[in-house]
């Protein structure tokens, strides 16, 4: 079981004149965190090296990033001291708890997913390769340029790096990436479709669904064909392969979208079985989401679209009749070899579900 550190384990370690040092595995509290900052900020040296004592802190505030802005050139200390201090460590634990999360909801097996995010200019944090996520340490983290190299970390980075890297350079508002292989939502993947829409609030809001071809993942077609569609969605499966998020926010807001699109493909692959029509939103109500995706600063394709253009043109529509009037610029209709293709998976699905 892993150890919880205290304020007073801390004050008891620097008395012993031992100095800090905190197991990667440890449950530290919220007190004993900042007081693990200030000793940081006020020795100007990285926790677990510090030896001297400082006033214990009672408030909950997240370690500040830094002042200055680093990039891929600034000296190897300053890059070092930054890797090592209490606000990268901060987004670390955030890494591995969106891992812990993904791997819990069994949307990554073996060493499958992989998430970075940016911390200047040009560099970000990643994960490393070969590591599942269910095990995820803050010291396994790596720093990587643009370009991929890696300038910091113990482990290796992850081998699809490349592909998170160029939808942070295509797409400039890109903070935090999420990949990991969520079952339903991979199963729309192969069958090389988005989800249809129109049906549930969270998924209109949330998530913006484009579908990328296949490419040998891991190579630069890969992230250059998956980072050309960021300009107009923030979530994008990835044909026979998996699934990609973007947030302007944070690790965990790219991390809620796959929940929201995995959940949003259960349940429509279930309501296509129901042998119910399926009631969809109609424009002015579609038109309501978007206006409140619009002022959360998300991306879609569909802003400014008029509330008549706005009903679902998707290739597959489970059950699903058409709310809007039909217009010239509608594309209606189903194809029939993506229909074949998703009931074949859906057929799968559930009968791995009985
Ligand atoms: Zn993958």
């Amino acid at each position: 079981m892993s150890r919880l550190i205290s304020v007073r384990d801390i004050q008891e370690m620097i008395r012993s004149g031992q100095g800090v040092s905190i197991p990667d595995d440890a449950l530290i509290t919220p007190s004993a965190r900042d007081f693990l900052g200030e000793l940081a900020a006020n020795g100007g040296t990285h926790p677990s090296a510090v030896k001297a004592a400082a006033p214990a802190s009672t408030s909950a505030a997240p370690p500040a990033p830094p002042a200055k802005k680093l990039n891929s050139k600034s000296p190897k200390a300053e890059l070092e001291a930054f890797f090592n201090s209490p606000y990268a460590h901060s987004l670390k634990e955030q890494i591995c708890e969106m891992g812990h999360r993904l791997w819990k909801r069994a949307y990554v097996d073996g060493n499958g997913g992989n998430m970075a995010i940016r911390v200047g200019e040009d560099i970000a944090i990643c994960t490393p390769t070969l590591v599942s996520k269910g095990s995820l340490k803050p010291s396994d983290m790596c720093l990587v340029d643009f370009e991929g190299n890696q300038l910091l970390g113990t482990k290796k980075r992850t081998s699809e790096i490349l592909m998170h890297l160029q939808m942070m350079k295509r797409q400039p508002q890109a903070v935090a990436t999420c990949h990991c292989h969520p079952p339903h939502a991979t199963a729309f993947a192969i069958a090389n479709i988005a989800p249809p829409t129109c049906m549930l609030p969270e998924y209109e809001v949330f998530c913006s669904v484009g579908v990328a071809p296949y490419r040998t993942p891991g190579s630069p077609d890969m992230g250059k064909l998956v980072a050309e569609l960021t300009d107009q969605y923030n979530t994008i499966l990835m044909a026979n392969h998996g699934v990609v998020t973007w947030s302007h926010n944070n690790i965990e807001e790219a991390y809620w979208r796959m929940e929201i699109i995995e959940a949003y493909c259960r349940t429509i692959v279930v309501a296509g079985q129901l042998g119910k029509p399926i009631n969809t939103f109609t424009g002015p109500q579609m038109k309501e989401l978007l206006n409140i995706k619009q002022s959360l600063g998300f991306v879609d394709p569909r802003f400014g679209m008029k509330e008549c253009e706005l009903c679902d043109s998707g290739e597959w529509r489970p059950g699903a009749t058409c709310q809007a009037p039909p217009s010239g610029e509608v594309v209606t209709g189903l194809d029939p070899e993506a229909e074949a293709a998703v009931k074949a998976i859906t057929d799968q699905i559930l009968s791995q579900m009985q």
